[in-house]
């Protein structure tokens, strides 16, 4: 399974400023390096074990970010070297960020992860828990929240997919007025292959792009 090239770079030049998080899970090694070589720096995973064996033995500049289901016990492994970590759901979780963040004497960003979506599946937070989160975060130093994330439905539906969109970004907007929030908050991470047009277009800045420039994802277990 190659890379592609032609729709990486179409992609890119499509998303002008918007940073694309090119998301290589369960891809190997050559192909990271190949967009690497490219200029590409900002890599998604959302395993823990496997982000931390790519980031042992891939070129030392590349930006990981952290865009699964984190647990706490898992974020030890990551908190030396992670550039952001998209889905904080709770926060019992950025307290523990925030212990690793000090041990290793770096502040770690992190974006709130926003439930949008109809579907009951996805993680995520409503307005209550994100207003209580940030101004608890307040006292914690070793972590910084610089946006939100949010999954749209997975559905055939635009419109649906569009305003959840931008439900999410008027959400975005309007925490920004909030006094709990600091100047670093900039980021908001949404859409990913099947819907980041839409997302670009209501406002994203962080797209979470895999299947459509790695290839389909096959996973052994369910033998696909
Ligand atoms: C896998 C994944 C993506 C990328 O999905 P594609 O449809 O392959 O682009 C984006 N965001 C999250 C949270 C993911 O787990």
């Amino acid at each position: 399974m190659a890379v592609n090239i032609e729709k990486y770079n179409e992609i890119r030049k499509e998303l002008g400023r918007v940073t694309l998080v090119a998301v290589s899970k369960t891809k190997p090694n050559e192909d990271i390096q190949e967009l690497y070589d490219l200029g590409q720096r900002d890599f998604g995973e959302n395993y823990v074990q496997e982000l931390v064996d790519k980031q042992a033995v891939l070129p030392k500049d590349i930006r990981w970010h952290f865009i699964g289901h984190l647990q706490t016990n898992k974020v030890k492994y990551i908190a030396p070297f992670v550039h952001l970590i998209h889905g904080v759901d709770s926060f019992k979780l950025l307290q523990e960020i925030n212990k690793q963040g000090a041990k290793h004497d770096r502040i770690i960003d992190c974006l709130l992860q926003v439930h949008i979506a109809q579907e009951e599946t996805k993680f995520g937070m409503d307005e209550t828990e994100l207003e209580e989160a940030l101004a608890a975060t307040a006292g914690l130093s070793h972590v910084r929240v610089c946006g939100l994330m949010g999954m749209a439905s997975f559905s055939e539906d635009q419109a649906k997919v569009r305003n959840e969109f931008r439900q999410l970004k008027k959400l975005f907007d309007k925490i920004r007025e909030w006094p709990v929030v600091n100047a670093e908050w900039t980021l908001l991470s949404m859409g990913m292959s099947g819907d980041y047009a839409i997302a670009v277009e209501e406002g994203s800045t962080l797209v979470r792009i895999g299947s459509l420039v790695f290839g389909a994802r096959i996973y052994p277990d369910k033998g696909i």
